[in-house]
């Protein structure tokens, strides 16, 4: 039987999010039920409402950091037990089938489903601002003890992205690693980078957070707004990882690496971003991207981040605040992820 639940949706394109009812599908024999108990708020969240990325299906409702309690399951599930921990990151399904999927990179599926905006099975998919979820098995995530399920759930997507490409690259002892953006991404990259054992340096904006990057494990902290910043660390790094939300000045910030270093951009601004080629051929560098990450790398990060004793920095908010974090999301005011307690639907 399907399920009516409480939702928080954005109407359409640019539109401030409401409260809304969604209908969950019926729970199959390879799905779990999930009470979501906190949902992060993601920059990717605000691309998508404000059609950043092209066009989107409305109404839609975003989330895609979800942490709650397995309340029932599907009689083929073996993965979970009801009463489970568990998380649900970017997507719901993919093709299980196709090279990507068989090699365990199911987030580059080319049939994949993303955990919203989408469709799945001739239904639209809808995110975690809800209070429940169905999903199957395959794609929800073990949340160890040890970790709160509120500092957990922007490990679903921030955690992960970081992780991936930090694990990828081979952040580690001996490597110099930049963070560039101190936001949701970055605060993780940080954590993530400093317990690899690799050297961190923070290059944010200004030294407004200066203390807090320190804190959180950076070994040094840059402001890129001076100018000083780009002559002194000039060759430094062996990888740079951006988490930028605009278009960065791609040339500066590869004049900071080694040679042979790699610049990965996990940033996803609206506009193009150019290049000089001079960027990469002086030091044989590389330019990469990277996508958030498979489920056994997600499941492995969760694992890493309880084995190391963290979770995210959140400030946690009521649904009613949604539309306000948005605001001081994109003003940079975020501290450093906002998590919704969804027990505040019921409010
Ligand atoms: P966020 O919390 O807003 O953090 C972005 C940070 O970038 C800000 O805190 C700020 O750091 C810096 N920044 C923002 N505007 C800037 C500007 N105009 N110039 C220079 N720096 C600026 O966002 P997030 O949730 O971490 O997401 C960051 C980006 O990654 C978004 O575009 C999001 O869509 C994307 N993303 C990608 C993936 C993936 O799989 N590749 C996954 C999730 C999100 P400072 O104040 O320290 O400068
Ligand atoms: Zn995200």
């Amino acid at each position: 039987m399907t399920t009516t639940v409480a939702a928080y949706a954005a109407p359409a394109p640019k539109a401030p999010l409401e409260r809304t009812t969604i209908t969950r599908r019926a729970v199959g024999e390879h799905d779990v039920l999930i009470e979501i108990k906190f949902a992060g708020i993601c920059h990717s969240d605000i691309h998508q409402v404000n059609e950043d990325w092209g066009q989107s299906p409305f109404p839609m409702v975003p989330g895609h950091e979800i942490a709650g309690i397995v309340t029932e399951v599907g009689s083929g599930v073996t993965r979970h037990a009801v009463g489970d921990r568990v998380g649900v990151g970017c997507f719901v399904d993919s093709c299980r089938e196709c090279a990507n999927c068989l090699a365990g990179m199911e987030q580059y599926c080319k049939n994949g489903t993303p955990t919203y905006p989408a469709g799945h099975d001739g239904q639209p998919t809808y995110g975690g601002y809800s209070t429940h979820i169905v999903v199957d098995e395959n794609y929800v995530l073990r949340i160890p003890e040890g970790i709160g399920l509120d500092v957990a759930a922007p490990l679903l997507c921030a955690g992960v992205t970081l992780y991936s490409p930090l694990s990828h690259w081979q952040a580690g002892p001996g490597k110099k690693v930049a963070i560039v953006g101190l936001g949701g991404l970055g605060h993780m990259g940080v954590k993530i980078a400093k317990a690899m054992g690799a050297e961190v340096t923070v290059l944010s904006q200004s030294l407004r957070k200066q203390e807090d990057g320190l804190r959180l494990g950076a070994d040094h902290f840059h402001a890129t707004s001076d100018p000083a910043t780009f002559t002194e660390l000039a060759g430094t790094f062996d990888l740079i990882v951006s988490t930028v939300s605009a278009p960065v000045d791609l040339d500066a910030y590869l004049g900071l690496l080694a040679v042979d270093g790699t610049l990965v951009n996990v940033g996803v601004p609206a506009e193009p971003n150019s290049i000089r080629m001079f960027s990469l051929i002086m030091g044989r560098k590389s330019l990469a991207g990277s996508m958030i990450g498979s489920i056994r790398e997600t499941q492995d990060m969760l694992d890493f981040c309880a084995a190391h004793g963290f979770g995210a920095e959140i400030e946690t908010i009521g649904v009613e605040q949604i539309n306000d974090a948005y605001k001081r999301v994109l003003d940079s005011d975020v501290r450093y992820r906002f998590v919704i307690d969804i027990a505040t639907f019921a409010a």
